[in-house]
């Protein structure tokens, strides 16, 4: 099976066909993104020389409503990629019944290679690119892997320029202080948190022994992530990673001490600093470890064909869009490992930022303890039916999450009609 990142969206897209009422047609429609964008973002450097950068914006369906999705500064993104991530949107927000469809953008940049000057003048140069195509009820952006609400302020200062109106629900995950929703920042960590306390009554899990964690990724996804098992006393996080490597103590890591290193220099703290039995270990070997349950929030294809089959965790928490290539999923399925797909498990950061967007239109702004217990209610009923489903079906989390999802995208696509009204079939 195929790991390029659109092949691997597509082969989903198949599986949960073949478990929800849906007209080929549809499926030919949702093969291909709607709108895609190159542009290129001339950037004075601080030196005085001229950079080009490359960036996307793909609008992959906005039958259910305006395309919404994040915003990605990374040196390896590739077209294919904003493809497959705009692909996975459109099916997310349809998983969670949120009125969105699916959009995503990235730059191909290294971020930590710009001085906070010359990022300011590439976020605002990649906005004055895509101005034209997005908009509050067009296409909705958010922040990604590199991107966070400094850079959304920047873009949406940048886009009243452009248009001469100030519109903050052209896009989410803002500061506060601009329109920003409380809760946003550990949104997407929350979320899956929430699924994770529906997953453990769903498996019986017992709150007598603190069930390991193991987080591949100490970004916003992951920290969270981290925070609130650590706060959780039926949960011990025994391993975390960044891009440099991971942290392990199999009697549980001080998630605060990480925390509070991190706040600091942006560096994972060594482990000879870390409590007591902490060691170094790598990331491979830190999808292997033996734990309860793995949550990889840092890239797509980490666990593939070649180590699925090391994996000894009993459940994985998608907090990454797409984590586990399909030649994964055919190993843990058969070893019995539930995966909580990203397209469930990883909505919670748009669940808030659909909250976030309703606030901007309305002028009307919510209490922090009222976007916990929304997204706490959205989170648990989408796991639910898409839990139901696939024990009803007798299929994995990950094609019950995309037949659920079809069951709202197909009577959305086919409402102006399909061969079936024209033939009269
Ligand atoms: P982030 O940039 O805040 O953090 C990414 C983390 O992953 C960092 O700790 C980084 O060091 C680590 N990392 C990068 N490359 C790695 C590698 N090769 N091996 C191990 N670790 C590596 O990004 P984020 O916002 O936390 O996003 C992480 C993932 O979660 C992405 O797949 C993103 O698409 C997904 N996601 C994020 C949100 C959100 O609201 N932030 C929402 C939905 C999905």
């Amino acid at each position: 099976m195929s790991t390029d990142v659109f092949s691997a969206a597509l082969q989903r897209l198949d599986l949960g066909a073949a478990h929800a009422k849906v007209h080929p047609e549809t499926l030919l429609r949702l093969r291909q993104p709607k709108q895609l964008i190159e542009v290129s973002i001339p950037v004075r450097m601080d030196d005085g020389s001229l950079r080009i950068f490359t960036g996307y914006r793909c609008k992959h369906d906005d039958t259910r409503g305006p395309a919404k999705g994040g915003i990605r500064f990374h040196q390896d993104v590739t077209v294919e990629e904003v493809k497959a991530l705009a692909f996975w949107m459109t099916f997310k927000c349809a998983c969670v019944g949120l009125p969105f469809g699916g959009g995503k953008g990235g730059v191909i940049v290294d971020p930590r290679t710009l001085s906070t000057a010359e990022l300011e003048r590439l976020s605002r140069g990649y906005m004055r690119a895509i101005a034209f195509a997005v908009g509050v009820d067009v296409d909705v952006p958010a922040p990604d892997v590199n991107t966070g609400p400094m850079i959304m302020a920047w873009m949406a200062d940048e886009y009243a320029v452009v248009t001469g109106k100030r519109e903050p629900g052209v896009i989410t995950g803002k500061p506060v202080a601009v329109g920003g929703s409380l809760g946003r920042d550990d949104a997407t960590a929350r979320g899956g948190y929430y699924v994770l306390k529906e997953l453990e009554k769903r498996l019986g899990w017992s709150e007598r022994s603190a069930k390991r964690v193991v987080i591949q990724g100490f970004g916003n996804a992951g920290e969270n992530m981290a925070r609130l098992c650590a706060a959780d006393s039926g949960y011990k996080v025994i391993a975390v990673s960044d891009h440099t490597g991971g942290r392990y103590n199999p009697d549980g890591l001080d998630i605060a001490l990480l925390a509070a290193h991190k706040e600091e220099t942006h560096k994972l703290l060594p482990a000879a600093r870390c409590n007591a039995g902490t060691r170094e270990i790598s990331n491979a070997e830190l999808l292997e470890l033996e734990c309860d349950l793995l949550v990889p929030a840092a890239i797509e294809n980490v666990i593939t064909e070649a180590n699925a089959g090391k994996v000894k965790a009993k459940a994985i928490l998608e907090l990454a869009n797409g984590p586990c290539t399909p030649g994964a999923d055919v190993t843990l399925r058969g070893k019995g490992v539930h995966v909580v797909p990203d397209i469930l498990a990883n909505a919670g950061g748009v669940t808030v930022s659909y909250f976030e967007w309703t606030q901007n239109k309305s002028g009307f702004y919510w209490e922090l303890p009222r976007v916990h217990e929304e997204l706490r209610k959205k989170m648990g009923a989408e796991f639910s039916e898409v839990y139901d489903l696939s024990v009803e079906k007798k299929i994995d989390m990950r094609t019950a999450a995309y037949a659920h999802a079809l069951q709202r995208l197909a009577p959305a696509l086919e409402s102006t009609g399909t061969r079936r009204v024209y033939a009269k079939e």
